[in-house]
């Protein structure tokens, strides 16, 4: 039986990542310090007897006793929200934490995956973004603790790689959605959910007019699995294609959610990327993989689980100070 740590694991993708290894039939350690992951996204897991929970700071030195054949590093937080909120935590667990689970890999002779984002393309000047872009980041800018954090776990990754000869992977992953993501982390698309089933106006930051391109979480997961199985070492894009501008997003949500709430316009975010879309051919070459899934269907998918939440979690606002996050 294989057996793979995942950090982040009570996170959204890191939840998902539990699923699809158990699924597959490995035994499951899921490692997370719950400052922005959430017990109850993994409390299905827990009676699992190929599931075990450490509630731990993958800053901190991490001790795994036994073998261990693979390692996802999916633990940070990903909102530009929280990155203010946490930037040093943000920093930390991309930087020393990657150090970390690479020094744990060439311990037990595992293979890692690094979660990298795409994120290192900064605010892109190359559209779609190709791996070979270098990006366009801005080091002081609020989203530099994790961007930069990012592109250091990059370095560091292919370093032990060439250096220690330690199998590694790294996904750049594009915007991704699905059922539980954090409903209140201040991300557009549960912002722009949860402000409909609240009855408040939609915001949009900026005039709209900057894009996104959102993948539904159970194709990434999918192309996850893929690149961990696959012998490329070099970064890979994994993500949706498809494009959108960030007021023709509004405008789906309104008619998804059926609701009659206006949009209201507010400052756009320093470096706030104008435009986003993964190039996808060297997964669709080397790993034959795509997303499947359109966003009609995941969208719905993802407004029934929010809303299934509870008027509690609803109206729980993480972040009404978007105005401190604006003028920073
Ligand atoms: N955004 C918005 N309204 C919100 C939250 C976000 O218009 O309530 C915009 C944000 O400025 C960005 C896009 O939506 O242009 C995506 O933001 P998100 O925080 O989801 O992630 P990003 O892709 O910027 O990391």
């Amino acid at each position: 039986m294989k057996k793979t740590l995942i950090t982040g694991a009570a996170g959204f993708l890191g939840s998902h990542l539990v699923n699809k290894f158990l699924n597959k039939g490995h035994y499951v350690i899921g490692m997370d310090n719950l400052i922005t992951g959430n017990l109850k996204n993994i409390e299905e897991f827990i009676p699992n007897k190929n599931f075990e929970f450490h509630n731990h700071d993958v800053s901190k030195f991490i001790k795994i006793s036994g073998d261990l054949d693979y390692i996802l590093h999916f633990a940070s937080p990903a909102s530009p929200i929280d990155y203010l909120k946490i930037p040093i935590q943000t920093l930390k667990v991309s930087s020393y934490g990657t150090h970390n689970l690479l020094g744990l890999a060439k311990d037990k002779e595992a293979r890692i995956l690094v979660a990298s984002t795409s994120e290192v393309y900064g605010d892109p000047l190359v559209h779609p973004q190709i791996e070979e872009y270098y990006g366009n980041v801005n080091p002081v800018g609020p989203r530099g603790v994790y961007d930069e954090a990012k592109r250091y776990m990059e370095a560091v990754t292919m370093a032990y790689n060439s250096f220690h000869n330690i199998e590694t992977r790294i996904a750049r992953i594009f915007n991704t959605y699905g059922p539980k993501m954090r409903l209140n982390d201040g991300r557009v698309l549960p912002a722009f959910i949860g402000q409909a089933l609240r009855g408040e106006d939609l915001t949009i930051f900026g005039d709209g007019s900057q894009t996104r391109s959102f993948c539904y979480v159970d194709d990434l997961i999918n192309g996850i699995y893929k690149l961990l199985m696959s012998d490329c070492e070099t970064p890979v894009n994994l993500g949706n294609p498809s494009e959108i501008s960030i007021s023709e997003f509004a405008e789906e949500i309104i008619k998804l959610t059926g609701t009659n709430q206006k949009v209201i316009y507010k400052d756009l975010p320093l470096n706030d990327p104008k435009q986003r879309k993964p190039d996808i051919s060297k997964a669709n070459g080397i790993l034959k993989w795509e997303p499947i899934v359109s966003r009609e269907d995941g969208l719905k998918i993802t407004y029934e689980y929010f809303k299934s939440l509870s008027i509690e979690e609803l109206n729980k606002k993480e972040h009404n100070d978007f105005e401190k996050y604006i003028t920073r």
